[in-house]
């Protein structure tokens, strides 16, 4: 890192405002604090007038001192200092902008009280100036603010010596605050930083060519504009080189990655003429997609080549990824390697198993049975529910090689795992597995493995650059024909109380005509907040909304007892599923269910990836407000499969209006993922796009907005590819390489892992 940025904040700005800094923001040196940019910045012309102060509202107003008095409470210790303030009519100088031009009417007066307020008292002198920021109450029948942050106006060393006419256009910057240090303090020791640093010893990771052609500030000036800026053109136009740098510092640490990973040696799989892969196919009952084809043939090419594949294929719920895997799991078992798929959870890895196997058929062997010796594969399932002696045998098979196929979950990534020859690792449904486990798994082979990462989430564009930048990506994007449609239906409880008998009745409907039904609830009992395991669920847009709700939500234990009591249901076998069950009961109640001996499941989302049971027809979300947009596409994913049409029930008891119902009727509107995940990313928030959720850390990207800056990402990584592919150690940029470090200290480094 460059000297000056982490020269420690304590020997330019003084021990106590460093130590005030570093207490309450944990930022020690001058390139944190430089860097902790405003959150926004108030325009003076947004200022209030007094005269008309709203009630309950957050106001900035300036105004000058007209009294203040300070007496001592009578009921309990300490003093209020009242201070009465009315409207600067603009002398000296300050006057609105934008706003309305209030010189020459009455000026209004507005009551401020502090309590114990030692710096009121001691600043707020009668015929000062000053800015005050707070929520306006009514006190004693009249409207007054009540311990407002305040600034004298007078002592602001940036305001001092201005002419009025830019001093009115002077924005204010607003920092993000802590309940103990207000923007203000923070401004006044970054203002202090400004005066005292070297700016023009700043490191600029932006190359020159790329500088020039966009415009941008020099960094000194950057640095400058951004903290305090005399126009709003200033600070957006410090932003801007603060964005694209952004967008550039992480796209050339993403191409970086993918230049390292690329120069590692693989070892090439490549396709045999009449192998199993070949068999495979010919049996294949169905013609594969334009798309699958396509794909299919960029992984063989990929995996021929002994540079190592890193692959993401995205595709919609039921396009048929697995097939696409299985294929290149063939190609790589022809050419003499193993495969390993790891599934999120323990339920899809043993669905993953059967249906691999079912679809196999007499190309998959078994250790016990035999089968067709050298044209066939064996295909092993390991994980943590496995009895002590299968999980010895398939630990043993994945070492010797007997094993050409290994499913499992994260357990594949203990160390007492090893493979013969690990050549291809699949991840499905990816966006549990971070960058660090697929590293775990690369390192079992002797040489690095081919990479394929798979994701039903469809994901902007942006986002997989973002997220997903250090992979390659592949897009499935048609369904296979013949999939029967699944019509989604939102039940509102509220305008409609009566649906609740009908819900089970319908289900009923649906078991008589052979077919099975889900049953999903947000919660796993009665006593818990839901079923936030990781691995399983992650908190939804409901979660993170304000307003926690009151009401009891459907629990799968509770409506597994209401279910055995429900007449419409008597007689129908029914069984929960949830990730808080012993794993060997979980794979017993999914096997139950997927050989139809179940036929209504009661489970939490446990069921919301990857399961695959072609007779479900219907699905009912209980209090599916709970769930996000893309959780519930996930979801109904899950029913319509086998060329019966499915239906989807979003039950709620939340009011037609509600904004969380909004969610619900886009879900029901269209069965898009595309969409449906734009829609999605709109209502939710940034950090929860990038998983920030998931880690329970805030979004590490400050000025980037992984939707909104579409462009910036794009054009930043075009620049970072061009950079990273002319000199791949950075050698000529030792500023963006030391940026990238910088970026890559642990907290930031926590955000590449989420990919
Ligand atoms: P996902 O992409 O959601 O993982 P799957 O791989 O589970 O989808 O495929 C869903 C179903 O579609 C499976 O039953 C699979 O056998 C079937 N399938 C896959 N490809 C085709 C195809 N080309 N034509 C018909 N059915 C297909
Ligand atoms: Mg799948």
């Amino acid at each position: 890192m460059s000297a000056e940025l982490d020269l420690d904040l304590g020997r330019l700005v003084g021990k106590r405002s460093a130590g005030v800094i570093a207490k309450h923001l944990g930022l020690t040196t001058v390139g944190a604090l430089l860097n902790y940019f405003p959150r926004r910045y108030l325009d003076r012309g947004e200022l209030t007038p007094i005269s008309e102060v709203p009630l309950d509202e957050d106001v900035t107003l300036i105004a000058r001192v007209v009294s203040s008095s300070t007496r001592t409470m009578k009921a309990r210790r300490g003093t209020i200092t009242d201070v009465v303030i009315s409207d600067d009519d603009g002398t000296p100088g300050l006057r609105m902008v934008g706003g309305s031009d209030y010189r020459g009417k009455v000026p209004g007066t507005l009551k401020v009280s502090f309590f114990n307020g030692y710096r009121a008292k001691a600043e707020l002198l009668q015929g000062r100036r000053a800015l005050f920021s707070g929520k306006v109450t009514r006190y004693g029948g009249l409207l007054g603010l009540t311990n407002p942050d305040f600034l004298l106006l007078d002592e602001d060393p940036f305001v001092q010596g201005k002419d009025p006419e830019s001093l009115a256009l002077m924005p204010i910057p607003v920092y993000p605050a802590t309940g103990k240090l207000t923007s203000w303090a923070i401004q006044k020791v970054v203002e202090a930083l400004l005066q005292t640093a070297d700016l023009d010893a700043l490191p600029d990771p932006v190359p020159p060519a790329v500088a020039a052609r966009e415009k941008f500030l020099p960094v000194a000036e950057a640095y400058r504009l951004i903290h305090a800026p005399e126009s709003t053109a200033d600070w957006q136009r410090a932003r801007d080189r603060f964005r694209y740098q952004e967008a550039l510092v992480l796209q050339a640490a993403l191409a970086r990655r993918r230049a390292q990973l690329a120069a590692e040696e693989a070892t090439a799989r490549r396709p045999v003429a009449d192998g199993l892969l070949a068999a495979f196919d010919r049996q294949l009952p169905f013609t594969l997609t334009a798309g699958q084809a396509a794909i299919g043939k960029t992984l063989s090419t990929e995996l021929a080549q002994d540079g190592p594949m890193n692959r993401l294929l995205q595709g919609e719920v039921g396009s048929g990824k697995t097939v696409v895997a299985l294929r290149a799991m063939l190609q790589v078992v022809d050419a003499g390697g193993q495969a390993a798929l790891l599934a999120p959870t323990e339920v899809l890895a043993a669905q993953h198993f059967e249906s691999i196997r079912r679809t196999l058929g007499p190309l998959s062997r078994d250790g016990l049975l035999g089968g067709f010796g050298n044209a066939a594969v064996q295909v092993t399932l390991l994980t943590r529910s496995m009895s002590t002696a299968a999980r010895k045998q398939a630990l043993l098979d994945a070492a010797s090689g007997t094993a050409g196929i290994v499913i499992g979950t994260h357990a594949l990534l203990s160390d007492n795992v090893s493979f013969y020859d690990l050549g291809l690792i699949v991840v499905d449904e990816q966006h549990r597995f971070g960058v660090e486990q697929r590293d775990a798994l690369r390192a079992k082979a002797s040489k690095p493995p081919h990479l394929l990462v798979m994701t039903a989430t469809p994901i902007p564009r942006t986002v997989a650059m973002t997220v997903f930048g250090d992979l390659e990506t592949s897009v499935l994007d048609e369904l296979p024909a013949g999939r029967a449609p699944i019509s989604t239906h939102v039940v509102g409880l509220a305008e409609n109380p009566g649906w609740a008998g009908r819900i089970w009745s319908r289900s009923r409907e649906e078991i008589d005509a052979g077919h099975q039904v889900y049953v999903v609830c947000p919660k796993i009992g009665t006593d818990d907040d839901g079923d936030f395991s990781p691995g399983e669920t992650e908190p939804t847009a409901a979660d993170l909304e304000e307003n926690g709700t009151a009401r009891e939500l459907a629990s799968v234990t509770a409506v597994v007892e209401q279910l055995q009591q429900e007449p419409a249901l008597a007689g129908v076998p029914l069984a929960p599923l949830h990730g808080r069950q012993d794993p060997a009961v979980k794979s017993a109640a999914m096997a139950d269910f997927t050989a139809n001996r179940t036929k209504l499941l009661v489970s939490t989302t446990v069921i919301e990836v990857g399961v695959d049971v072609h007779n479900a027809t219907l699905m009912v979300i209980l209090d599916a407000d709970r769930f996000g947009i893309s959780q519930l596409h996930q979801l109904r994913g899950r029913v319509g499969r086998g060329g019966h049409p499915g239906t989807c029930l979003l039950v709620t008891t939340l009011e037609p209006g509600h904004p969380s119902r909004r969610r619900l009727d886009a879900v029901a509107s269209t069965t898009d993922g595309f969409e449906l995940s734009q829609e999605d990313l709109k209502l939710r928030r940034e950090g929860d796009i990038l998983g920030a959720s998931q880690s329970g850390g805030r979004s590490t990207l400050k000025l980037l907005r992984v939707l909104e800056h579409e462009d910036i990402i794009a054009r930043a990584r075009e620049d970072a590819q061009k950079i990273v592919g002319s000199d791949p150690s950075l050698q000529q940029h030792p500023q963006l390489a030391q940026a990238i470090d910088g970026y890559l200290n642990p907290e930031k480094e926590a955000f590449l892992e989420r990919g």
